[in-house]
């Protein structure tokens, strides 16, 4: 057992944490004030190796494990989460083109996702498909050489900002998730269209809508994996996008929440010393700080998992429900010990505090997360 990051990490740590300072942080407010996909941030992410973290150098990437990448994502998260949710789905896509696509899929697709701003998106949730996934109505109809898509998606992560999607569609809706494919979408293909593009809560700088597709001729080489795979290809990458997301993005919430909260409890006097001073709040500090090493100690050894190429359902659902719980947590003490102005929008933990919430939402929500930790706990 080793729980030292190793050189190369730590140093992966400083330059993802300067570069969410230098580059992140300033505009945090502002994307968020304007819901505005922050184009240039990807392009930087880019330029800088980041985007590229964790993936093998043959498609383009760094060559860094998942450990780094997970650090890449709590850094951004600790001071802006939408970018760290652009981010993070943007590599959860690339990963499942790396795990599942052909190598002239990987040729072909990879290296633009990871080394030029080509951004990426995963398709897979609908109306009436939420947390019953296999409840998709979107279709994907053999035609000759070619499958015809027809079918909405909803709440699609990079919606309009993507250039290429995966989308799950039923090929043979009788034999239920084993009748589901993954399919390859440029989104310039004829009859697609990208529609509402949602008013969110939070995270209001990654775009969150819906995809039309209208008798979309997709030829069969864009089938990612093997025909009638596609609801395992969706479980497995959730499973690692439970960690790799949502572990990442919730363990640097909570963490800059904290900073955030020491920084104005240190600073903030009120019957003449500064509230750090007093024990209630100390003891909310201690808490936070306790519940968050937990949270770290376990989506690290999560990734590590990944990174040794374990199965890891009961553990990713475990991550993301300890972690998100502990994220909203820490963000809601904090913003408690900023008093009233903690509630104003001069101050990032109001922002923060609209953010940690699709944290117990996406990926699964919470409830689903105890459903999996359930049943491998009674198997
Ligand atoms: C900002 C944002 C970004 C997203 N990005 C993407 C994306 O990129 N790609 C994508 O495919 N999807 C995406 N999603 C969709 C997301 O994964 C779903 O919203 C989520 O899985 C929940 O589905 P639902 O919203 O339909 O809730 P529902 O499934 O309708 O759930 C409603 C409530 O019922 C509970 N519930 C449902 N079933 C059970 C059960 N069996 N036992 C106990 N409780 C249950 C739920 O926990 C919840 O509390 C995104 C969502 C949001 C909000």
């Amino acid at each position: 057992m080793d729980f030292k990051l190793t050189k190369e990490q730590e140093m992966v740590t400083l330059a993802a944490r300067r570069f969410a300072k230098e580059i992140c942080e300033p505009i945090a407010e502002e994307i968020d004030r304007e819901h505005r996909f922050p184009r240039e941030t990807f392009d930087l992410l880019t330029k800088y190796g980041f985007v590229a973290m964790g993936f093998p150098t043959e498609y383009g990437g760094t060559g860094n494990d998942k450990i780094a990448q997970l650090i890449v994502v709590q850094e951004i998260a600790k001071v802006c989460a939408a970018t760290s949710s652009i981010l993070s789905i943007h590599q959860g896509m690339v990963n499942c083109l790396l795990k599942f696509g052909n190598p002239e899929q990987k040729d072909k697709y990879l290296r633009p996702l990871l080394c030029d701003g080509v951004v990426g998106a995963f398709a897979l949730t609908e109306d009436n498909a939420g947390s019953d996934a296999s409840n998709i109505q979107t279709t994907a109809i053999e035609d000759g050489d070619s499958y015809i898509i027809n079918g909405t998606k909803r709440f699609i992560t990079g919606a309009g900002q993507a250039g290429l999607y995966i989308v799950l569609a039923y090929t043979e809706p009788e034999k239920k998730t084993r009748g589901i494919t993954a399919f390859i979408v440029d989104p310039e293909i004829e009859g697609f269209s990208v529609g509402k593009i949602e008013n969110k809560m939070g995270i209001c700088a990654s775009h969150t809508g819906e995809l039309v597709f209208e008798n979309v001729k997709v030829p069969k080489e864009n089938i990612l994996g093997k025909y009638n795979q596609g609801f395992k290809i969706a479980l497995t990458s959730i499973d690692e996008a439970r960690v790799l997301t949502v572990g990442a993005q919730s363990l640097g919430i909570a963490e800059g929440a904290l900073d955030l909260a020491v920084e104005y409890a240190k600073n903030r006097v009120q019957f003449g010393k500064p509230v750090a001073k007093q024990q209630g709040l100390q003891w909310y500090l201690a808490e936070m700080a306790t519940k968050i090493e937990a949270a770290k100690w376990m989506t690290y050894y999560a990734a590590q998992m990944i990174q040794e190429g374990k199965r890891i359902s009961k553990e990713s659902a475990m991550v993301k429900l300890f972690t998100s719980e502990t994220a909203r947590y820490v963000v809601e003490r904090a913003l408690q010990i900023h008093g009233g102005y903690g509630y104003m929008k001069d101050y990032a933990i109001e922002r923060m505090y609209r953010d940690v919430k699709i944290t117990e939402l996406y990926e699964g929500t919470n409830e689903i997360q105890k459903l999996v930790i359930a049943r491998a706990v009674i198997n």
